[in-house]
């Protein structure tokens, strides 16, 4: 058995309501328990993030952003933020400038997308990967998420952060086509695709051309297709689905291939957690209670307890969007419950032990933490109505 990973914890959950025990005063800890100033003195320091798309504006909220800043300038390094080029544009709608968060702001792979270093690789459709250079080009990574649902892999943390964040949007698209690859439609046997495409609530099966395709971001696996099947034609199978977070742990491999063991941190902030990505371009109510920040030197620790802390909440379902349908299976992570089975967002964690980049037996060490419940003795609090 593997030695443990430490994930250091700041619950919402306060021993007192003051600034001492708050959740930015948490945040602050972390960053101290975690060494990061320990070692950015005189580096370059990136701090990938996601900076939002459009009307959402629940991502990681610049005033953290800014005091993970400061932390790092005043330990001597140079903090920089990378994102993908489309969320880099209009950032600044979203609040995140270098006046307010202390830092320049660079597209991960430059103004024209196309500074980047190349792998190939063989996996599916994969034949090259393109990270960015302003990702190549630090010498400390801060991979600091926002944990929320994802409708391609269940899933949004440190992962896939890295794994679709760093990269150019070639990249990133041929991520999805992963999706594509395994046969899953049969055109000789097919002789009524347009009453499949009727069939699907979610509008994921197209029909055009005499090409059947089954959009699987969109699909939750209800099979209400299968079963409306009378020729055998359409197969909604594991293999088409388990593609993605599979790609997305031969990326984040990748990217973490350029960063020594104690140059790279990882930073989950699991509050305002949502049923999309951040990329979709808008914010919904929180579909999950906040459980606070957590932070390791370990990619897989911090997914796997940030999940782990998700697993017993309640979906706060009149916040679901009416189009997603809730799947009242227990044994479902409440991301699986509203994206499908086979996006277990334990998927991610499968694979990335799988590739290696990390270990996700951890030790959860809360910092200022709440301690046990108050017993208060008998109160005699007056009635409000006849004030006595
Ligand atoms: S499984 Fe359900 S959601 Fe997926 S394509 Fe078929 S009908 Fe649509």
């Amino acid at each position: 058995m593997k030695e443990k990973a430490i994930v250091y914890f700041g619950s919402t959950q306060t021993k007192s309501a003051s600034a001492e025990y708050s959740l930015a005063s948490k945040f602050d800890e972390i960053i101290n328990k975690l060494g990061i100033k320990d070692v950015v003195k005189g580096k370059r320091v990136a701090i990938k993030i996601h900076l939002g798309s459009n009307l959402g504006y629940t991502t990681v909220h610049p005033f953290l952003v800014g005091r993970l800043v400061k932390a790092i300038k005043t330990a001597g390094g140079s903090p920089y933020l990378i994102d993908i080029i489309e969320q880099y544009h209009t950032a600044i709608d979203r609040g995140y400038t270098p006046e307010v968060v202390g830092a320049q702001i660079f597209p991960v792979a430059g103004i024209s997308d196309n500074y980047f270093i190349a792998k190939e690789v063989k996996f599916k459709n994969l034949e090259k990967i393109e990270m960015g250079g302003f990702c190549k080009d630090a010498e400390v990574l801060i991979d600091l998420s926002h944990v929320k649902g994802h409708n391609t892999v269940g899933f949004g943390g440190a992962v896939k952060n890295l794994a679709i964040g760093c990269y150019t949007q070639r990249t990133r698209w041929a991520l999805h086509r992963t999706m594509q690859y395994d046969k899953y439609w049969d055109k000789e046997k097919s002789k009524d695709a347009e009453e499949l495409v009727k069939v699907c609530p979610y509008g994921a099966i197209k029909y055009s051309e005499g090409r059947l395709r089954v959009e699987f971001d969109m699909c939750n696996q209800c099979l209400r297709c299968v079963h409306a099947d009378k020729d055998g034609c359409l197969k909604i199978q594991p293999q088409n689905f388990l593609s993605f977070p599979e790609a997305m742990a031969i990326t984040t491999q990748f990217v973490l291939s350029h960063f020594d063991e104690d140059k790279r941190f990882f930073i989950n902030v699991a509050t305002n957690i949502t049923e999309y990505c951040d990329c979709w371009g808008f914010t919904t109510g929180n579909i999950l209670p906040d459980v606070g920040f957590l932070g390791s030197s370990d990619i897989l620790a911090v997914d796997k307890a940030s999940l782990d802390l998700l697993a017993d909440k309640p979906l706060i379902r009149e916040n679901v969007s009416r189009n997603l349908e809730i799947i009242d299976n227990p044994k479902l992570h409440p991301f699986a419950r509203i994206h499908g089975p086979w996006k277990d967002p334990y998927n991610t964690i499968k694979f990335g032990e799988k590739y290696g980049l990390g270990n996700s037996n951890y030790e959860l060490v809360e910092v200022f933490p709440a301690g046990p419940e108050q017993k208060w003795p008998p109160a005699y609090f007056p009635d409000p109505v006849s004030n006595v």
